[in-house]
């Protein structure tokens, strides 16, 4: 009779985790962010809902869910964020179905949200977060960033740098600290913080049961 595959610890089921990105504006987080997701398959968007108008590019249910100021107060209302912050004039939040399911499942969500949403997230469900800041190598290294990447008007980046520094004052608000300077090994160091995180004991759930098999007399 053909035995049943045993279970093997590469196979053991783990909870999901929330991998949160931020950075002062410039620094390197949606690169940093885009090459991880099409490294990993095992990490998704966690894609937010906001009232700020669509950009050129921008894709509906993709990039934001783009919603009107009394859509987003009702879902306030009806507690369907689980988190949700005013950011330069608008209001962001995320959506709480999806990820609640999907970390149970074993899935992993990227998050691209401010401070603000960090902590909120963290007093919620601090075991499930992993906090990571991206810093820039130099303040002059920003602002050719800034004007490098051809989206901002002067007056835009302007407005970004005055910002940057009260955003790096929140550094010690995240479990990891890394400097983008050389972008593949700042990747790299990303990619590492990732893999190790989801081998920790507390997130690997099927551990209980492989181990009392193991111990089993
Ligand atoms: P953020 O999402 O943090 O605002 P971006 O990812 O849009 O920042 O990066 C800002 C600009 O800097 C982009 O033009 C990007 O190509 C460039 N950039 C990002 N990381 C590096 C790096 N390590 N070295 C040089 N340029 C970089
Ligand atoms: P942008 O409008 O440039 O896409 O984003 C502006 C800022 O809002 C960024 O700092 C981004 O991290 C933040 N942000 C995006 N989505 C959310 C969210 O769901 N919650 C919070 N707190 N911040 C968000």
């Amino acid at each position: 009779m053909v035995q049943p595959t045993p279970q093997t610890s590469d196979a053991l089921h783990r909870r999901g985790l929330m991998f949160i990105m931020s950075s002062p504006s410039g620094a390197g987080k949606t690169t940093i962010s885009r090459m991880l997701l099409e490294a990993d398959p095992a990490i998704c968007l966690s894609v937010s809902a906001t009232t700020r108008p669509m950009r050129p590019g921008e894709v509906d249910g993709k990039d934001y869910h783009f919603v009107t100021h009394a859509e987003f107060d009702r879902m306030v209302e009806n507690e369907e964020f689980l988190e949700w912050a005013h950011v330069f004039g608008n209001s962001y939040g995320t959506p709480k179905a999806q990820v609640k399911a999907g970390l149970r499942e074993g899935r992993d969500y990227l998050f691209d949200i401010d401070w603000q949403g960090t902590q909120q997230l963290y007093q919620k469900l601090e075991t499930d977060v992993v906090r990571v800041f991206l810093l820039p190598p130099s303040i002059d290294e920003l602002r050719r960033r800034l004007t490098g990447r051809g989206t901002d008007s002067a007056e835009v980046i302007a407005t970004r740098m005055e910002r940057a520094r009260a955003e790096i004052s929140h550094w010690d608000g995240y479990d990891y600290v890394v400097v983008n300077d050389d972008i593949h090994q700042c990747f790299a160091k990303v990619r590492e913080i990732l893999h190790a995180e989801r081998m920790k004991r507390a997130r690997q759930t099927g551990l209980i049961g492989f181990v009392r098999e193991l111990m089993r007399p």
